[in-house]
């Protein structure tokens, strides 16, 4: 695979002939033309590349074997940073701690556990509207009610939100009222999907499939990227083993190695990835002091009446705790981290 980075500001006449050339020489192509600059994927060989160096408005060319050049680090060497709202960015130190419920349940719910999070430290508010449930018969989330309730709580809090998108035919509406677009782990594979949020400039949280290989989440990435979105990140939440005893098997390797194949970032997600709240804590300290860029934490005042993964969920105040240590541990690390009301607590 080749990837063709054009100049900044080039002419369309410049990406043109490129392609011509690629199409002259049998190769494939495919112009991605949301970032800064244009760039041309094309299957063509280091031999193609070299001919193409010496075209008008090419800049670079970068030969890669990898299945997802757009989402490599060999291709894009620096930290994908980007902002979520114009005060929140994600990568190069600033990290996101999305918390909030499995399930938007109700108005009282949704507000409290906002203002909950938000005191303790949160700068995104989590909850699903559209819920992605095994059974059938169990709650599937409110809906558009729900989203509406998110809306609320995004206005009372001033918190971005971030919700999950099951279907491409909810982006439209869904878009404009959502800061950051969930695609859920059992829709890491729904290449629509993908390619719905890909046309959109929204950041779009795309979650390991639980029995997704890395090489696999990293080319449903590049099918956002693709698109011509590239305010993707990552998440773990945990892959399936033999093990029962856990939920899922929370990868933290994983993070490092994202980290070494890939300039995405990405954050973790201990509830989903243990199922169990006493593991939460720990699995957190260690996901930051692996080098996660945040995490998502699901939080309900009252737990034990949750609709959806009551077990996994911490109180509202586990979770102030929860954030102490982080933040401690920011602190230990001797970086630096952003809280919501623009603190910064030097890590
Ligand atoms: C969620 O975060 O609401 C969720 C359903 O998680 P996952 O897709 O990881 O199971
Ligand atoms: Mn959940």
């Amino acid at each position: 695979m080749l990837v063709i980075h054009m100049e900044r500001g080039c002419k369309s006449l410049e990406v043109a002939r490129v392609c011509g050339f690629l199409e002259r020489k049998g190769c494939s192509l495919r112009v991605v033309g949301s970032f800064e600059s244009p760039y041309i994927v094309s299957d063509g060989d280091e031999e193609v590349g070299n001919l193409i160096l010496s075209l008008q408005g090419v800049k670079a060319v970068t030969p890669t074997k990898k299945p997802f050049p757009l989402a490599s680090r060999e291709t894009f060497p620096d930290d994908n940073v980007f902002n979520i709202t114009e005060e929140i960015k994600i990568g190069g130190g600033d990290r996101l701690i999305m918390a909030g419920p499995c399930s938007v349940e109700s108005r009282s719910q949704i507000i409290e556990t906002a203002k909950g999070v938000k005191r303790s430290g949160a700068n995104v508010l989590r909850g699903g509207a559209f819920k992605p449930r095994t059974n059938p018969y169990s709650f599937q989330g409110l809906g558009s009610e729900g989203i509406a309730l998110m809306v609320e709580a995004k206005k009372e809090t001033g918190l971005p939100i971030v919700t999950e998108i099951m279907s491409p035919e909810d982006l439209e509406w869904l878009e404009p009222h959502v800061d950051i677009l969930q695609i859920g782990s059992r829709n890491m594979m729904n290449f629509s999907l993908l390619k719905a949020v890909g046309r959109t400039r929204k950041p779009v949280l795309l979650k390991r499939g639980m029995m997704a290989t890395v090489d696999e989440w990293l080319q449903a990435a590049e099918y956002i990227l693709a698109g011509g979105n590239h305010r993707v990140i990552l998440c773990e939440r945990g892959i399936r083993s033999f093990d029962k005893i856990t939920r899922n098997t929370l990868d933290l390797s994983v993070v490092p190695l994202i980290k070494s194949l890939s300039h995405l970032p990405i954050i973790v997600d201990p509830s989903h990835g243990t199922g169990r709240k006493e593991l939460i804590k720990p699995m957190s300290m260690a996901a930051i002091a692996a080098g996660a860029d945040g995490l998502m934490i699901e939080v309900h005042p009252r737990p034990h009446e949750a609709l959806s993964d009551g077990a996994q969920s911490l109180t509202l105040e586990e979770f102030q705790d929860l954030m102490g240590s982080v933040n401690k541990l920011c602190n230990a690390l001797n970086e630096e981290v952003k809280t919501p009301c623009g603190l910064r607590i030097a890590m």
